[in-house]
């Protein structure tokens, strides 16, 4: 028996061993290609599938192919944060090349219904969409990507000049370009001769972060709606140019499954997606089934993925007169992997996604004109609808014009119109072709015609922004329609010379402020509304006094103002006393003193790698400030004594020794702070740090005892799922954490089951949700009742020290601008609160 095994584990790896294929197991058998067109191994140096493709051998590669082909042409499109870069190849017949400006212009019609009636669809092209890999450690997609460039250049015959005739394919062999690069630099470092195939193996288990987010560790396949990254912002320009028929999204899931093709569950298809995309999507899949038919593969479709989210590469297309169109291959996580299914190899991979590329492109031609024309009527039909509409479109204002500004931007990347009406307003008509993606963008939705969700359950935008906003029911006069949004600049108010003032309404605050205790000048901010020269100022206000400041003369002091003025937008009020009789004066002892921020934040291990990056995000870009990346073992073994914040995402904290417990507890006794969201307040509680109580999981253990049948098993657990919903929560205005807020009732984004209970002390519940805090999304009826009455911030003092734990993600995905002031608060007035706060 022993030696039986012997033998079966040296064929194994035998077999693996001559696992490395030709060009031709990928492609088609009987088709011809060109010689003149570079195979990928002549340009990469490598059979593809033989290693993963780098980024930058990828550029090479499609580079050659725009050199040697009449049929593709090239551009970058775009640079990643690591500066990489993105690049979109338009393919098509040299003809249709010649003519490409009026093929688009006139394509784009079909997204007008003032033009698109007269359009005579039988001779145009469709416009499909090629995209592979936003998340770079899903690679068989990119690597795929070798094979369809090369076969789109170098094929002969009727068929690829038809479908070149017929279809102008936009086609980008890597939509995260830095994360590509990090996966593969990991997996090829770690290939072994003889290829493993143990899943226990190094190559198979990257390192965290992973090569799934991009350079700040953003997942870029839910970032298409709000495009705070640059990879979108780059992909949405050619999006908008061209609006595609049909959209392909190439994804890798786990290494156990087989292959998924679209459509998803349709129970969790969006409502504003009409039905007519599923029937189109449902056809497509028919080319997919034949095709994985003659090459043997197994696959499924319609289970396990959704539609729901307009912030998903295949979902976003649906809302736009498009199709879009998720592929998941089982991934082998490297070069060769054990699995269910038998070894999983690399190639292998890579052949299912070329082969349902040329599917999508057999299936566009086929359907071309169904397609063209249902993107007409999808148009047309928005416009009817937006026309019976009650509500004609959306006021936003707000005080902070900096917040309205990005709002603005990220409206105005949808190719949406939308009207200035003053400083501090905007307005955004509905009857306008994006009717629906506005209507998306705007919702408060309570409804579900199903309780599970494959990402968040809702996303008004406007929540998320913390502005005012209003439906109008009759068209306002439109004022001047935005054609570039420009950035905002403050204003040098009054002339006096005895001490500046900064309003804490405005986003960029903490920005101003750090560069101020930078350059080491005195910065205090008010713990009581004032006067000052006859106007009000409130809680939060910074006062910076020309005077009592050691390092920096007067004229100094004002061009770094003016430049705050011009870098943070924000408003400076030079004042010429201190006396108001109205309240205190500006030397009083409410006035405390900032200190500058030196600040740590813990990364890797069991800490969430898409928390930590937006915290990192939105110090680093944002507030230009520095944070140290503390991983959890440096952590454990340095001296913490040079930073005076450390702050822990959402994340638990196994791996923090007790030792480093006890030296996070005495460096906070002494004054430190420390600043920590979602779970990680559970961990405070367990070290010792702090008393956060949260609510217990005895109620939902309650409803699950009671009998049910075996197949709802994971319906029943996922319908307990808080994937991503909106709560509104009462602030108190005066507790420092909260300065800046003009609102008692804040938005917060809720992704998670935790629940705070409220604290025993008067002053230490500064933020909590009432008895009906839900505004849009789903939460279970359960949690939804240990959400009532809980609190969002737990303060704890220890010695010196505060601990400050927030049970939400205050700066979600980059997009929920409303929150992140709350963030900044607690590290620059975290050390300020009072001791009786606490619990
Ligand atoms: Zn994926």
């Amino acid at each position: 028996m022993k030696k039986l095994l012997l033998i079966s584990a040296c064929l194994t790896i035998s077999y693996i061993a001559s696992a490395q294929v030709e060009l031709n197991y990928f492609l088609p058998a009987n088709i011809k290609f060109d010689p003149a067109v570079p195979t990928p191994k002549s340009v990469i140096g490598h059979e593809v599938g033989e290693w993963h493709i780098t980024h930058d051998r990828l550029v090479n590669y499609m580079m050659a192919l725009d050199k040697a082909s009449d049929r593709i042409s090239l551009e970058v499109t775009g640079y990643t944060h690591e500066v990489r870069p993105i690049l979109l190849m338009t393919i098509t017949s040299q003809k249709n090349h010649q003519n490409i400006e009026s093929i688009r212009s006139q394509h784009v019609q079909l997204s007008d219904p003032a033009k698109s009636s007269t359009l005579d669809v039988k001779g145009m092209p469709a416009v499909f969409y090629m995209g592979h890999s936003i998340h770079g450690n899903e690679a068989s997609g990119a690597n795929a990507a070798l094979i369809t460039a090369y076969y789109l250049a170098a094929a002969v015959g009727a068929e690829i000049e038809k479908y070149l005739d017929n279809t102008i394919i936009l086609f980008d062999p890597s939509f995260n370009p830095d994360g590509l690069q990090r996966f593969s630099g990991w997996v090829n470092a770690r290939k072994s001769k003889l290829p493993n195939a143990d899943p226990n193996d190094i190559e198979h288990n990257e390192a965290w972060p992973g090569g799934r987010f991009n350079h700040y560790w953003f997942d870029l396949n839910r970032d298409w709606l709000v495009a705070q990254q640059p990879e979108s912002q780059a992909r949405l320009k050619k999006f908008h140019a061209w609006k595609p028929n049909v959209l392909t999204d190439h994804h890798e899931m786990g290494t156990n499954t087989t292959f998924f093709f679209q459509p998803g569950v349709p129970s969790r298809m969006h409502p504003l997606t009409p039905e007519k995309n599923l029937e189109l999507t449902k056809k497509i899949g028919t080319y997919h089934a034949k095709a994985l038919d003659e090459i043997g593969s197994l696959y499924y479709t319609q289970e396990g993925y959704d539609d729901f989210y307009y912030g998903k590469g295949s979902t976003f297309p649906d809302v736009q007169g498009a199709v879009g169109i998720l592929f998941e291959q089982a991934s082998s996580r490297g070069h060769a992997q054990e699995s269910v299914n038998g070894i999983l190899r690399f190639p292998f991979t890579i052949r299912n996604q070329f082969t349902t590329a040329l599917s999508t492109l057999k299936a566009v031609n086929e359907m071309r004109v169904e397609l063209l024309e249902y993107q007409r009527d999808f148009y047309k039909s928005a416009s009817a609808e937006a026309a019976k509409d009650l509500t004609k479109g959306f006021t936003i204002n707000s005080k902070d014009k900096m917040k309205l500004f990005h709002f603005a931007e990220m409206v105005a990347r949808q190719n949406i119109d939308l009207y200035q009406q003053s400083e501090n307003s905007y307005y955004v008509p509905l009857g306008q072709p994006q009717y629906r993606l506005i209507k998306s963008m705007f919702e408060k939705r309570l409804q579900f015609k199903d309780s599970l969700f494959y990402d968040i359950s809702s996303w008004t935008l406007p929540l998320a922004f913390g502005l005012d906003y209003e439906e109008t029911k009759s068209t306002p006069a439109l004022g001047e329609k935005v054609s570039t949004i420009k950035m905002p600049v403050g204003k040098m108010m009054g002339k006096g010379a005895y001490a500046y003032l900064i309003e804490p309404t405005g986003y960029y605050v903490p920005r101003a402020t750090y560069r101020l205790l930078n350059k080491n000048i005195r910065v205090k901010a008010a713990t009581e509304i004032f006067y000052a020269d006859g106007k009000k100022f409130d809680r939060g206000t910074l006062l910076i006094s020309v005077e009592n400041q050691e390092k920096i003369s007067a004229e100094q002091l004002s061009v770094y103002l003016k430049e705050i003025n011009e870098k943070d937008g924000l408003d400076v009020y030079a004042i010429s006393t201190g006396l108001d009789y109205q309240g205190v004066s500006l030397g009083s002892p409410s006035f405390l003193s900032l200190k500058k921020p030196e600040i740590a934040m813990l990364v890797e291990g069991n800490v969430s790698a898409t928390d930590a990056g937006e915290l990192w995000h939105l110090l680093d870009t944002r507030f230009q400030m520095p944070v140290t990346l503390l991983s959890t073992n440096v952590f454990n073994s340095t001296n913490i004594n040079r930073y005076n914040t450390i702050i822990f995402p959402e994340g638990s904290y196994s791996t923090i020794s007790e030792a480093a417990k006890e030296k996070l507890k005495t460096w906070t006794l002494a004054g430190g702070l420390v600043i920590g969201f979602e779970s990680a307040v559970n961990w405070f509680t367990s070290a010792g740090l702090a008393k956060f109580e949260t609510k217990k999981e005895e109620d939902a253990k309650k409803e699950s005892a009671k009998p049910k049948p075996y197949a709802d098993i994971d319906e029943n657990r996922g319908a307990q799922e808080t994937s991503g919903a909106i709560f509104e929560a009462d602030a108190d205005l005066t507790n420092p954490l909260l300065y800046g807020y003009t609102s008692s009732k804040i938005a917060l984004f809720k992704p998670n089951n935790i629940f705070m209970q409220k604290a025993t002390g008067a002053y230490s519940n500064p933020l909590t949700f009432g008895n009906s805090p839900l505004m849009s999304g789903y939460i279970s009826k359960p949690n939804y009742a240990k959400l009532k009455n809980s609190s969002c911030i737990g303060i704890s003092t220890l010695g010196k020290g505060r601990v400050i734990g927030f049970t939400e993600n205050l700066s979600f995905r980059a997009f929920w601008y409303g929150t992140n002031k709350m963030v900044m608060n607690a590290i620059f007035y975290g050390p300020l609160l009072s001791g009786e706060v606490g619990r």
